[in-house]
């Protein structure tokens, strides 16, 4: 089976998960996560309509899709890695969607670029929800005031919340607590659910799920 395979048998996965849960199939949407694949993986996925990239690091995502753009002009591309405040002036130019939006040094330079270009991504808010000190992420604590700066310090409209929880932990506490935060925020996107557990994020709201290796199989190396 391959890649396109997986990912018809993964859009099913998620249209029988919103129906079981009597949500609108067409209110989740599905981030084919293609960190560590070549080009050349892809193009399959493009081929089979498929537009909804997600990638973790600004310097492989340079390297690897304005040349696809050029082809599907159309794509859709997340920024699902930390950021750095150097990267900003790039991943404002490449991405659709910045869902790892973490810190205020982040927010400012945002804004600047935004306001220096004229280019608006739309912009998550990435939660550490398990405070793991190696994670990216706002924590759970700090998420309303964070989220208040954005707005009322730098201009930004914050869109989404996004988080990876603890690898070996339940993922339900996690999925609900940034669905609680996002609810009593008035945010509409809910990022979460990756390979292993989107099933359970799309019963928990989320919006977009996240599905790399059920997709594009297992990566040779870490991201
Ligand atoms: C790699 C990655 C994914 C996809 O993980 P899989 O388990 O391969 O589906 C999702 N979200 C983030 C932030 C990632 O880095």
């Amino acid at each position: 089976m391959g890649a396109a395979d997986r990912l018809e048998s993964t859009r099913e996965a998620i249209c029988r998960a919103a129906v079981d849960c009597g949500r609108d199939p067409g209110s989740v949407r599905l981030v084919c996560v293609t960190k560590t694949f070549p080009a050349e993986d892809v193009v399959p996925l493009l081929e089979a309509g498929h537009r909804v990239f997600g990638e973790n690091r600004v310097q492989e995502a340079l390297s690897k899709w304005p040349p696809l753009r050029e082809k599907y002009p159309d794509i859709e591309l997340h920024l699902i890695g930390p950021l750095q405040s150097n990267k900003t002036r790039e991943a404002v130019e490449l991405f659709d969607v910045i869902e790892s939006v973490d810190r205020e040094k982040i927010a400012k330079a945002l804004s600047e670029e935004i306001a220096r270009t004229g280019k608006r991504p739309r912009l998550f808010v990435q939660v550490n929800t398990g405070a793991e000190p190696q994670k990216a992420g706002v924590l759970p604590e700090s998420a309303d005031s964070f989220l208040a700066a954005c707005r009322d310090a730098y201009g930004l409209k914050i869109e989404g919340l996004m988080c990876v929880p603890p690898v070996g932990e339940q993922a339900s506490p996690h999925f609900a607590l940034i669905a609680d935060i996002a609810a009593r925020n008035g945010i509409k996107e809910l990022s979460m659910g990756m390979s292993s557990d989107f099933e359970l994020a799309i019963q928990l709201g989320a919006t977009y799920v996240r599905v790399g290796s059920a997709i594009m199989g297992e990566r040779d190396y870490p991201a």
